[in-house]
């Protein structure tokens, strides 16, 4: 008789796990003072005191810098808002290069593009799976302006490699943090190395505001750009008497005084969550580290990892069976989804390695790599990113089943089904070869 649900045997769990929600009483009496207010933004698009937003915004900005440490925290509606303003503010431009990991987020590859630049995609680390600095450096050429950098899944890239060779060749370092509020590299904040920071306060966030980012960094001359891109700048910089234009006309990346309340209060609750989500990801990377053929992300030990989401590593050759057909049988075992969500909380892989979208793969726009300024030749291949590309096609699988919320008893289901699963994998193997 078949023990494993995808074969028909008893799930391990059908009972839903619970949601991972963070807004309490605390948020709604913030966002009830802000509408009794009647002031849902006080933002002007003007060199007036209000071009740098209403109240509850600069207070959230005020708490953000501190907490954080750093001169300046700008609001922003998105994190993808805020890595547009940080290419702009850098003044990166048509014809120049931006080395990007293709393993993240779209939009952290897409941010150069907007501004007419041509991202280039160096691959992973195989263990970090944040960019590579070997590969970093021979993605360099005389056009490379900047290297982006993602904290991917809250783990910290190797930040002083990558700023050494930011340093020897002339180029800014911006850091996409959208997974890695409060993750630490050597002590230091990530977002405060290189010259500028964005974190995501999007929904699915560790905290969140709806839909918002946060911009930091240490530099006068960056903040004043990022500020300008957020807020119509074009309109600023002649009252203001700005001599250096360029890059600076603005578009309209403003944060709602309702969405900053939220703010506030969320990141009041951040060390809390942060140090709930780290024990159970502890627990879980112990548990899984106990089945053979699994792998727990690696942790240097002067990085503090906050785990937007933990990636183990699956090996076929030891269990026997390809990673998707076991991910497969494991989701037959346990809840997968959440009530009313459909976002999984398990998935083989990550995202496909970005080049691999067709905007990279039919060079789908007037600018950038299409551009006549652009004098390089980048290459969008199948095979560019070998690393990337084996871990998310064969040998990773992501999942969030450590979010604050979980209890002991919902962790131990999950490490059970797994197990599970991993006892009973030659029922799988059976299924295969039939
Ligand atoms: C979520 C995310 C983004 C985008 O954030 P938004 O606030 O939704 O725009 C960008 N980069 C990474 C790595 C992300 O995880």
């Amino acid at each position: 008789m078949a023990k494993l649900a995808i074969n028909g045997g008893k799930p391990v769990r059908t009972k839903l796990f619970p949601a991972y929600n963070t807004i309490g009483e605390e948020e709604k009496r913030a966002v009830m003072k802000v509408l009794d207010s009647g002031n849902l933004s006080q933002f002007l698009g003007a060199w007036h005191k209000d071009f740098y937003g209403g109240p509850t915004v600069q207070q959230f900005e005020k708490d953000w810098a501190s907490f954080f440490g750093n001169k300046y925290a700008i609001s922003v509606n998105s994190n993808t808002s805020g890595l547009f303003t940080a290419i702009g503010a850098l003044g990166i431009k048509a014809g120049d290069e931006v080395i990007v990991s293709p393993y993240t987020m779209s939009a952290s590859a897409l941010a150069p593009v907007i501004y007419g630049a041509v991202p280039v995609f160096a691959d992973v680390d195989y263990n970090n799976y944040g960019l590579d600095p070997e590969s970093v450096e021979r993605c360099i050429t005389p056009r490379t302006k900047a290297i982006l950098v993602v904290h991917i899944f809250g783990n910290p890239a190797r930040m002083d490699e990558i700023m050494a060779i930011a340093r020897k060749h002339n180029l800014y370092v911006i850091e996409d943090c959208a997974q890695a509020p409060m993750a630490t590299y050597k002590d230091k904040y990530v977002g405060s190395i290189g010259d500028i920071g964005i974190f995501s306060l999007n929904y699915h966030k560790h905290i969140h505001t709806g839909e918002g980012g946060i911009v930091v960094t240490n530099n006068d001359q960056i903040a004043e750009r990022v500020y300008l891109i957020r807020n119509h700048g074009e309109n600023i910089v002649e009252p203001k008497g700005i001599k250096d234009v360029y890059n600076t006309f603005g578009y309209n990346y403003r944060m709602t005084e309702m969405e900053a309340a939220v703010g506030i209060e969320q990141l009041k609750k951040l060390p809390a969550l942060i140090e709930e989500r780290l024990k159970n990801a502890a627990y879980m990377a112990t548990e899984f580290g106990k089945i053979e053929g699994f792998t727990p992300p690696l942790v240097e030990s002067s990085s503090k990892h906050v785990y937007y989401l933990q990636a183990i590593k699956y090996k076929k050759e030891i269990l026997g069976v390809d990673r998707n057909t076991f991910i497969n049988a494991l989701k037959a075992e346990i809840p997968s989804a959440i009530l009313r969500e459909d976002t999984p909380l398990i998935s083989p892989g990550y995202v496909k390695p970005l080049y691999l979208q067709p905007l990279y793969q039919q060079r789908a726009t007037h600018c950038s790599f299409n551009c006549e300024k652009y004098k390089g030749s980048v290459d969008y291949s199948k095979g560019i990113c070998p690393n990337a590309e084996k871990l998310h096609f064969d040998e990773l699988f992501t999942h969030e089943y450590m979010r604050p919320g979980m209890s002991k008893s919902d962790l131990d289901d999950v490490i059970a089904a797994f197990r599970k699963v991993a006892e009973n994998i030659n029922e799988l193997k059976v299924a295969a070869s039939a």
